[in-house]
């Protein structure tokens, strides 16, 4: 096989070009792998059509080595950078996104199958946004001064770390920003390991931390498979810390991989199956536009989709009749860059299959399976057409396991002691949403439902203002707001004595 270039024109469906980097970013240049002699390719495909839309450098262990060796020198000097320098240069960042917001937009479309106007351009407007938030931070943070007795105080320092961060494909940018943010305001340098089936925007917002003026070796970025470039992550001797998002599973080997290493910092934001508990009193036109949002937004494959849906027995023809309308209302399949579509195909033909599977088990279950759309659904590329099961019982397959696409069941309960217990009859504990109209209710169910975060008559409009995270196996740690800072920095104690004899 040839060797690939490191940068690639290639053309937009708009007929527009743009350079894509290709190589693996490290010491802010794009670079070969450390293997030239063999060295291997990721394929990046089109969703939507299911063809491949280039090919690009994949990382081996080695060149973890090669990139954390970057971190570790870079942070020689960053660390003496002034947080006021830190403050401009994220500002600088956040400008250059929103500069290059229309390419990177088309990229997420293109390679995550997002919808460009409803779906991938708030994305890219979410980075730029997080970007400015964690710049306001970058200058504030610091430790305490803790008064011990007329001779002796203390005073806390917050030390970055130096960071390796894995990022899964549901939303490849804005993931990794909710990692690179905070981490970069903190002062830490970074190793960060795309999803290798949508390696592309992270490459082509690497070129803009550089332009940005951030010193080489600051952040790193690396294109590659979990089994080994993951794996040599989570478990390398040179980083202090290991933020993952992604699925349960690999959470655990995660955290044992950085057990069995160094014992490093470990956060973990991973998988859900969130109930949306509709409540007799509930405000059904309301409640049903945020439940179709909630769980068929980005084509269902969102850690947040309120893919449980419990509802009082006594309303539930009503809301079922509602929601079924409201889907045909919301969502319409079809070309991602075409402004009228609202839902793009699944990410990948495994995740394809994924989701069709899950459909086939549910009938066989004994589920009942209703698709509104189905006429529409496009036959090429990874298209699955909203699913709504009713009939369910609550230990079907369906209902306890994550789907992570366009699939929602629907279940009946008569009291709301009931509705609690089938809520937390789960082992993910990613986010709960209540409806209900009744003051008291909200605030009492919200305290008995074990969620990281609780939407009351919503769902899905976090804010990055707001600490989010998971309880039970959704995950250790709270990204965003003021909590995610502590994630990425370790505080050290200094003891000044003065004068105090022994
Ligand atoms: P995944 O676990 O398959 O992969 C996530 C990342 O981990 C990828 O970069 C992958 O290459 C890497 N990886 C795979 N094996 C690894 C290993 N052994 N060691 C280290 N890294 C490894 O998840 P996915 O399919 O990319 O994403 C979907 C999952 O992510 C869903 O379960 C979803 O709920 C979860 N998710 C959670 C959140 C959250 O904030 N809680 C947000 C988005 C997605």
């Amino acid at each position: 096989m040839s060797a690939l270039p490191l940068i690639s024109s290639i053309e937009l469906p708009s007929g527009k070009k743009y350079e894509q980097p290709l190589g693996l970013f490290i010491n802010n240049e794009f670079v070969t792998p450390f293997s030239t002699e063999n060295p291997e390719y990721l394929t990046s495909v089109n969703p939507s059509t299911g063809l491949p839309i280039t090919q690009l450098y994949c990382a081996s262990p080695k060149d973890v080595d090669v990139a954390v060796k970057a971190a570790n020198d870079a942070m020689k000097t960053w660390k003496f950078v002034d947080p006021t320098e830190k403050v401009n240069l994220l500002l600088k960042l956040a400008d250059l996104v929103d500069e290059h917001k229309e390419i990177l937009t088309a990229i997420e479309a293109l390679d995550s199958g997002k919808p460009f106007f409803s779906n991938a351009s708030a994305d890219v407007g979410s980075v730029a946004d997080y970007l400015r938030y964690c710049a306001g931070w970058a200058d504030k943070l610091h430790g305490k001064q803790i008064p011990i007795n007329s001779k002796t105080m203390a005073i806390t320092k917050r030390v970055p770390l130096i960071v390796g961060c894995i990022v899964p494909w549901n939303y490849p940018l804005s993931m990794a920003s909710w990692k690179f943010c905070p981490a970069l305001a903190a002062g830490c340098t970074i190793v960060m390991k795309s999803s290798e089936i949508t390696p592309l925007s992270l490459l082509y917002f690497a070129n803009l931390v550089k332009l940005a003026g951030f010193p080489p070796g600051v952040f790193n970025v690396l294109s590659g498979y979990g089994k080994d470039v993951g794996s040599a992550i989570s478990s390398h001797l040179g980083l202090g810390k290991v933020a993952f998002t992604g699925s349960t599973l690999t959470g655990k080997k995660v955290m044992a991989d950085a057990a069995n290493s160094n014992l490093k910092s470990v956060s973990l934001e991973c998988g859900g199956k969130s109930p949306l508990i509709v409540f007799e009193d509930a405000e059904l036109d309301e409640c049903v536009k945020w439940a179709s949002f909630g769980v068929m937004y980005n084509t269902g494959q969102n850690c947040t989709a309120n893919s449980r849906i419990l509802v009082d027995e006594k309303i539930y023809d009503k809301f079922l009749e509602k929601f079924i309308n409201q889907i045909k209302e919301d969502w319409k399949l079809g070309d991602v860059f075409s402004e009228s579509t609202t839902m793009g195909p699944v990410v990948s033909q495994a995740q394809y299959d994924r989701v069709s599977s899950y459909l086939k088990i549910g009938v066989e279950e004994g589920a009942t399976l209703i698709q509104p759309l189905k006429d529409q659904t496009p036959l090429t590329g990874y298209y699955i057409s909203p699913s709504i099961f009713t009939n369910v019982k609550e230990d079907m397959r369906i209902v306890k396991e994550e789907i992570f696409g366009p699939v929602v069941t629907i279940s009946k309960f008569s009291t709301e002691k009931q509705a609690i217990e089938m809520a937390n009859d789960t082992i993910y504990g990613l986010a709960a949403m209540i409806f209900t109209t009744n003051f008291e209710r909200a605030n009492r169910v919200a305290d008995l439902v074990d969620a990281g975060s609780l939407y009351l008559n919503s769902s899905n409009n976090e804010d990055t203002k707001v600490p989010f995270g998971g309880m039970k196996m959704s995950g250790i740690g709270r990204e965003l707001g003021e909590e995610a800072f502590n994630l990425y920095t370790v505080v050290k104690s200094i003891y000044y004595t003065y004068g105090a004899k022994f």
